[in-house]
């Protein structure tokens, strides 16, 4: 079985990691429902997306 020559310095590592970090998920207000909804995704709560009906949700 292939097994790495060398112990990963501390510094290598981190540099793998460094790309590791999550982003939290960004909100804004739908302008029709006022609903906090993700950019550039329709709103989930009226089915709204610029400024019309795309999916016609039941409730
Ligand atoms: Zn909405």
């Amino acid at each position: 079985m292939a097994v790495p020559k060398r112990k990963t310095s501390p510094s290598k590592r981190g540099m793998r990691r460094s790309h590791d970090s999550l982003i939290a998920a960004s909100f804004q207000e739908c302008p029709n429902c006022g609903e906090l909804k993700r950019p550039h995704h329709m709103c989930l709560n009226c089915g709204y997306y610029n400024g019309r009906e795309v999916v016609a949700l039941e409730a």
